[in-house]
């Protein structure tokens, strides 16, 4: 990776709501975390336009209330996605500035910038960020800087983090690497040079801030990270415990002063930053308080919160955060006991509350939290610009590694999901399966390779297909190999092979053809909770139906048999061929037959018979033996 070595190179955790910048300081061997001009440690990822300038950071942040039309924030959760992304248009709602489709479906904002209007697309808005992150870093360093590593969180796919790149580019910003976010934070923490523990390191990454919860598990080995499984909220972060608090205090006005200012924009948004301010106070006092002059109609709000107050009423979004935390896991089926590391991170989880349910549910764990949890990203952000910047010794190239985030397969009989590489699984990765035909001499086999947890094949995300023809005559059960790789860009290709005749086939399917957004695959799988009991039956049902099937097919060659069929007197065989026809009926009507008992009736009567056979079967082999 030389070509990677450069000059000095910042670190940028590029945030959702709020950015953060900092260095390693070779003089002093460690990293400083770069305050801005208004003396904070994190910056908004805000930009306003007004009519005479551009604003970026505390200062767009601050003018917010007056002008929100031209006040642009979540940029990220634009990068990278198309304006039809259903992701795109939720969020579009939620916004008090205006998206418009651009070209290529490219989603564009549209501003008044100086009295004119002006389009933007986000990788735009995000460089304006990044322009205010450098120069905070510059007005502290004294010199200018080319380099940075920017973090993106985990599950940002290749366009996302292109497009990071290219907000780079735009402002002459040489962004040397991506990583992703709970890997910084990881590193900022030196776990990966601890040597505590033999072999494997399982570290778990709470991210709690401003608009979004991720929570990772890494595991690192010999300087190797991996990302296990990720899991989290994109709309559950610290501005919703801003909107409970300032819900709780339109109330008290409407109860203590008889006043409503749920409808005045300008007085909720003053309410907001108070609240906000107030939830930082909550984090290191007891008691906060509120004061806002002028609030509404001539009233000033003066009161104050208590922390057990604040604790109650957002009580509710820390147990979510929490089910989130046991759920994640689970998909990496690993039990709690087995976290060697908890890594406090985003600016949401230095509320002590957050942090007592997460120490009792790890069995007093203590946390990592040595570091500023808003800082710790742009922390390990700058100790990766430093490996990998030239002059610096002795620092050991850091290989990152991915899951796939959903289970990948192929649709078989009865529209059966047939998981070939299970979701969670580490990248890259080969995984075989043998695959049989389904009928006598069948020619050829052709396979819908899907993309999902659902049990129904066609209730998943149909990537492509694959089809292998030319098999040779043969009875039903003849096999082939069906092979899935995926590479490390996440690239899936999957091919069949058929080793007696050599014929083979591939299909590629790219990470972003027809793939599914973070939001999509969280709604999947939410939905394949929901579904779960649906699932159960239909497997049971399928499974069931197929056995019935694999049944006929074996009698019925038992059947045209002389050696069995001549020991069956005529009223055994007139018996056994009404049931299959009777159960062929039910194989015929499979999509109506919801009725599992009736099919398991049939079944137990065909296995029986099937048992039946069996034994006249040996009964000759013995006796031709003999
Ligand atoms: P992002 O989610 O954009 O990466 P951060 O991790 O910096 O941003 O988190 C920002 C959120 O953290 C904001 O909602 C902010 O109000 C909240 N926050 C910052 N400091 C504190 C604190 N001391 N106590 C509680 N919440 C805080
Ligand atoms: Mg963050």
């Amino acid at each position: 990776m030389t070509e990677d070595k450069k000059g000095m190179a910042i670190g940028i955790d590029l945030g959702t709501t709020y950015s953060c910048v900092a260095v390693w300081q070779q003089q002093h061997n460690r990293v400083q975390i770069i305050h801005n001009d208004q003396g904070n440690n994190t910056t908004p990822s805000c930009v306003a336009f007004t009519e005479h300038e551009r604003l970026i950071g505390d200062a767009a942040k601050n003018q917010a209330a007056s002008n929100p039309e031209n006040t642009i924030f979540d940029a990220k959760r634009l990068i990278g996605r198309k304006y039809s992304d259903p992701f795109v248009q939720k969020d579009k709602m939620l916004w008090p500035f205006k998206v418009v489709a651009g070209v290529k479906d490219k989603p564009i904002i549209s501003v008044k910038y100086k009295g004119q209007e002006k389009s933007l697309c986000a990788e735009e808005i995000s460089s304006m960020v990044l322009s205010k992150m450098r120069d905070i870093a510059e007005a502290y360093l004294q010199k200018p800087v080319k380099n940075a590593v920017v973090t993106v969180p985990a599950y940002f796919n290749d366009s996302q983090r292109k497009a990071t790149m290219d907000a780079g580019a735009i402002i002459g910003l040489n962004v040397i690497r991506i990583i992703n976010e709970p890997t910084a934070a990881a590193i900022a923490y030196g776990l990966d040079t601890r040597n505590d523990c033999v072999g494997e390191r399982n570290i778990f990454v709470f991210d709690f801030g401003g608009g979004t919860f991720d929570v990772s598990i890494l595991t690192i080995e010999n300087k190797v990270f991996q990302v296990k499984a990720t899991a989290g909220n994109t709309h559950l972060g610290g501005e919703d415990i801003d909107d409970r608090m300032m819900n709780y205090f339109v109330e008290e006005m409407k109860r203590k002063r008889k006043v409503d200012i749920g409808g005045n924009p300008r007085a909720l948004r003053r309410l907001r930053s108070a609240c906000e301010k107030a939830k930082r106070t909550l984090s290191h006092a007891v008691t906060a308080n509120i004061e806002v002059d002028n609030l509404f109609q001539d009233i000033d709000l003066c009161s104050s919160m208590t922390r057990a107050k604040f604790e109650e009423i957002n009580m509710e979004l820390f147990e979510e955060c929490m089910e989130t935390v046991d759920r994640c896991l689970k998909d990496a089926k690993m039990d709690k006991s087995s976290v060697h590391d908890v890594v406090l991170v985003g600016g949401s989880s230095r509320i002590p509350k957050m942090q007592q349910l997460l120490e009792d549910f790890f069995n007093g764990k203590d946390l990592c939290k040595s570091l500023n949890p808003d800082e710790a990203v742009a922390y390990g952000a700058a100790v990766q610009a430093a490996l990998l910047t030239e002059g610096i010794k002795n620092v050991p190239d850091l290989v990152l590694k991915d899951v796939t985030p959903l289970s990948l397969g192929v649709s078989v009989q009865g529209d059966l999901m047939n998981v070939v590489i299970p979701r969670n699984t580490t990248i890259p990765i080969t995984k075989k399966q043998v695959i049989e035909t389904l009928e006598d001499d069948q020619y050829s086999v052709w396979l819908p390779v899907c993309e999902g947890e659902r049990a129904k094949g066609s209730d998943n995300n149909l990537l492509g297909s694959i089809t292998i023809s030319g098999l040779p005559p043969a009875p039903r059960g003849y096999s082939f190999d069906l092979t899935f790789t995926i590479d490390e860009n996440g690239i899936l290709s999957v091919s069949a092979e058929d080793k007696v005749t050599g014929n083979w086939e591939e299909v590629i399917i790219s990470n972003n053809k027809g793939r599914l957004s973070k939001a999509e695959i969280s709604k999947m799988i939410k939905e394949a909770e929901n579904y779960k009991s649906e699932d159960e039956k239909f497997l049971k049902k399928t499974n069931a139906m197929n056995d019935l099937d694999y049944h006929v097919y074996k009698i019925g060659k038992a059947l045209k048999r002389e050696d069995i069929s001549s020991k069956l007197c005529s009223k055994e065989k007139e018996d056994i061929m009404d049931k299959i026809s009777r159960v062929t009926d039910i194989l015929d009507r499979r999509d109506e037959m919801e009725d599992i008992v009736a099919i398991e009736y049939f079944l137990k009567d065909l296995k029986a018979i099937d048992e039946q056979i069996m034994v006249l079967e040996k009964v000759g082999k013995r006796k031709r033996e003999s």
